[in-house]
């Protein structure tokens, strides 16, 4: 059988896990939380970052402390989690449709939705693969508009040379086991410079105490100081996260090597038109973390996941787009509002993808693509 994906799993986990618990397990932001605090921080050319359970807790947090009365435009081809983040702050969501070659938000339709409600645009990057950060940036420098990112995807990605999640006002990036590198749940708040929204986050994160400037000495004892909550990632997670982080090249060389792989296996396919190959633009550096193609339509991608899973090779479709769960109806979307978004999730297949996946595997699951199209 060859999986969809295989959790990494780091040479000194084992090792760190083991450290840490002779230490102290006590609370987050102990001695690996701010190890690997830092080596994110190199990582992602930040200077503000905050270790959280998870993505959806960091953009949550982002959101809640922005408190956006107004609009925040998303792509409707989406996991739900920034959704959740901007409701929770007390945002409006509004919908947008994607760019077919990345199902990244298109700015041109992004910017016809911009009105004087406006707050802010939520990107995410699919796949790993940078948004048009030229254009948004150029948006939200001329509407005042907050722009976040939702990097889930994106550890070791970049656009132009700056890491995703680095950009705009504040990111996310998720450890997710399901992520390339994971710590079962996690995840991370990132900022590239320090402001006031940072410090007050802190405080949010904490219980809605002053703790970390208790714990930096700056203050004699902590107290209740915001509406908080408990966002630290555990001491456990952090070790982890840590021999993860310590492999993340090797992990993303691995991956792009197999997309190559795929590629190169798969062209004969994409010129004769069978399939849409996914597309990384020229302003964009990718991780590897999805590779999916395009079938011709639904009927024809239910065929070819149908005729993989018969040889044992697991391939899946991704995201339902948001206007078209309970919610959305509930937002006030209907099926149909955003093409793109239903015909991506119609028509695209995630194939195999996992560090350690052997050459002969992806040989294998390109034949049979290969096979079911023939
Ligand atoms: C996985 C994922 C998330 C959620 O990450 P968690 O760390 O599980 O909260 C958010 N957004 C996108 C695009 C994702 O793929």
């Amino acid at each position: 059988m060859i999986p969809l994906h295989r959790p990494f799993v780091a040479p000194r986990q084992p090792e760190y896990l083991l450290d840490a618990m002779s230490r102290s397990i006590t609370q987050g932001d102990g001695y690996y939380g701010q190890l690997a605090t830092r080596r994110l921080m190199e990582c992602c050319g930040v200077e503000q970052l905050l270790l959280t359970p998870s993505a959806s807790h960091g953009l949550e947090l982002a959101f809640w402390q922005l408190e956006p009365e107004g609009e925040i435009i998303l792509p409707a081809y989406n996991f739900p989690s920034a959704g959740n983040a901007v409701l929770r702050g007390g945002g409006k969501v509004i919908l947008c449709d994607v760019d077919p070659h990345t199902q990244n938000l298109c700015p041109q339709q992004a910017e016809a939705l911009i009105t004087p409600h406006t707050r802010g645009i939520c990107l995410t990057h699919y796949a790993g693969i940078a948004c048009h950060m030229d254009a948004f940036e150029e948006l939200a420098r001329r509407y005042h508009l907050l722009l976040l990112e939702d990097a889930a995807h994106a550890i070791g990605s970049s656009h132009r040379g700056r890491p995703l999640g680095s950009i705009g006002d504040g990111g996310c990036l998720s450890f997710h086991g399901t992520k390339n590198i994971g710590c079962g749940e996690g995840g991370a708040y990132l900022q590239k410079a320090d402001s006031s929204l940072f410090s007050q986050m802190r405080t949010r994160r904490e219980k809605g105490t002053n703790r970390h400037e208790f714990l930096a000495g700056s203050a004699r004892f902590y107290s209740w100081q915001e509406v908080g909550s408990s966002l630290l990632m555990p001491e456990l997670s952090a070790a982890v996260l840590l021999a993860q982080l310590e492999e993340l090249e090797a992990v993303t060389a691995c991956r792009l090597g197999l997309c190559r792989s795929y590629d190169r296996q798969l062209q004969p396919l994409f010129d004769s038109g069978r399939l849409c190959p996914m597309v990384c633009p020229e302003y964009a550096e990718g991780n590897g973390h999805i590779y999916y193609i395009l079938a011709s339509s639904r009927e024809e991608r239910d065929h070819i996941q149908h005729f993989l899973r018969q040889r044992e090779i697991m391939a899946t479709s991704h995201f339902v787009p948001l206007h078209l769960g309970g919610m959305g109806a509930r937002l006030g979307y209907h099926p149909g509002d955003f093409p793109v978004s239903e015909k991506t999730a119609d028509t695209l297949l995630r194939l195999p993808l996992f560090y350690g996946m052997e050459d002969s595997q992806v040989d294998e699951v390109c034949q049979a693509v290969t096979e079911a199209l023939s």
